[in-house]
């Protein structure tokens, strides 16, 4: 097939601004009475720019690749809601099948055969799934998931990697990325250091750090969390040999391994990092992608540790919203689309097109830059790398990321407001669309 088709159609035409000058004065107004309203003005911290100065940019709509404010400008947008709209915003087809189910109710609180239909998928897609549930958030899957450990394996630590990021839950935050790394906070305060004591960090990609804790806490630790490709210190990926690595030490050690897929669920290809590296893990984490934009997220696994969870075994986890019937559908119908023959084959093309003429234009430009892509997530820092972990990710100069990111806004591109989150790609993205991201680029390279 043709792999045109797989893009969505733009029906706007496209008036992104040209000149270096953006009227957010509406933006402005809008985030300056949140501000009194909510903390920081967000409800979520790293939408508040923080770590790149300047206002935040409110959203009026979204659509395919694009965004547009309440100011009237538009954008090629390369966070896509943080991972969720990998086939575009808006997509007619998820709308639609949105519409119906709106018919039905918002909510039941009772079981919904939709539930059957994503977890098959869910199943179907991701090797170590053979049972699912779902979740409101990737943050309420990861919680769950460390209790289903502790509960399979009758031990208490846990160890993460430094930058991972896996939700907000007060266990996680040790050397977590994203907002945490984004404003700086070492750890945050309110998380008792009883939540913390059973967790154990190590630098990512370093599998003599992960033996070491093993060797110093025998039978205590029931497993390993980890992004299997991070996007939450800007983007890692592993080295040859780390998943695999850990696959060994855990099964040798009698501990389980998870992947947060989070965000590579569904992204980085059909079945996850776990069907991309050939590397089977206990148990996985989703969320992002799985709601197709609403708010969904899932933890699966081998059968015999799933049946842990009540009501088929001891271990507690409920939720009132759960398996949300709106929130079903979403999933349902993005990961219809996603099974379409190519779409992985066009996911790949267009954001290697991406990265590679990003990292050509700044490069042309004398800038120190390092990056690359797997599938539609992608990631650029501002240093010459390599990259293999936090420590290195923070080498980065942050200074001129801000302005970067400033001028690429001025220039109607909406990338991510920090170095150490990943850049998303989507369906929706065309060849026109990077071409537009690349000369804004070239420009941004210049002023920076
Ligand atoms: C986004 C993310 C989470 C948290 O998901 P929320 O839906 O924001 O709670 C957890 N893990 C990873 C890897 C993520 O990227």
């Amino acid at each position: 097939m043709s792999l045109g088709r797989l893009c969505i159609d733009t029906e706007e035409e496209s008036d992104l601004v040209s000149t270096a000058s953006l009227n957010t004065q509406k933006s402005d107004e809008i985030f300056a009475a949140a501000q009194h309203l909510m903390p920081g003005g967000v409800s979520s911290p790293v939408r508040a720019f923080k770590s790149v100065g300047g206002q935040p940019i409110v959203f009026d709509r979204v659509k395919g690749a694009r965004a547009w404010d309440v100011d009237g400008n538009e954008y090629i947008d390369y966070v896509g809601t943080w991972g969720p709209a990998i086939c575009g915003h808006a997509h007619p087809d998820v709308l639609q099948a949105l519409a119906a189910a709106l018919e039905k109710g918002t909510s039941f609180g009772a079981p919904c055969a939709l539930e059957n239909v994503l977890a098959e998928m869910v199943i179907q897609a991701v090797p170590s799934v053979e049972m699912v549930r779902f979740v409101n958030s990737g943050t309420e899957a990861c919680m769950a998931v460390l209790r289903l450990m502790r509960a399979y394996t009758q031990r208490e630590k846990v160890i993460k990697f430094a930058g991972c990021y896996h939700g907000h839950a007060d266990m996680f935050l040790v050397q977590a990325g994203s907002g945490v790394a984004t404003l700086g906070l070492p750890d945050s305060p309110g998380v008792p250091k009883s939540a913390t004591q059973n967790t154990l960090a190590a630098p990512y990609n370093d599998l003599e750090a992960v033996k070491a804790l093993f060797a110093e806490h025998p039978g205590e630790i029931a497993g390993v969390i980890l992004e299997p490709v991070v996007g939450n210190s800007g983007f890692v990926t592993p080295d040859a040999g780390f998943l695999e690595g850990l696959r060994e030490i855990t099964q040798e050690q009698g501990a389980l391994l998870v992947f947060d897929e989070v965000m590579t669920g569904f992204r980085i290809a059909y079945g996850g990092a776990q069907a991309k590296f050939n590397v089977i893990p206990d148990l996985t984490t989703l969320g992002k992608v799985i709601g197709g934009g609403l708010p969904v997220g899932a933890y699966g696994g081998r059968r015999e540790i799933m049946e842990m969870v009540a009501p088929a075994g001891p271990m507690y986890q409920a939720g009132t919203l759960s398996g949300n019937p709106l929130a079903m559908t979403a999933g349902i119908k993005t990961l219809e689309l996603l099974q379409k023959p190519g779409t992985y084959e066009q996911l790949e093309r267009i954001t290697r097109k991406l990265i590679d003429g990003l990292l050509q234009a700044g490069r042309d430009a004398g800038h120190e830059l390092y990056g690359g892509n797997i599938s539609a997530m992608f990631g650029m820092f501002f240093q010459a790398g390599p990259v293999h972990s936090y420590d290195d990710a923070k080498k980065s100069d942050l200074e001129k990321f801000s302005r970067f990111h400033r001028a690429m806004l001025e220039r109607g591109i909406y990338l991510a407001p920090s170095q150490f989150e990943a850049g998303f790609t989507s369906l929706a993205h065309s060849d026109e669309d990077v071409e537009q991201t690349i000369s804004a680029a070239r420009e941004a390279f210049a002023v920076i």
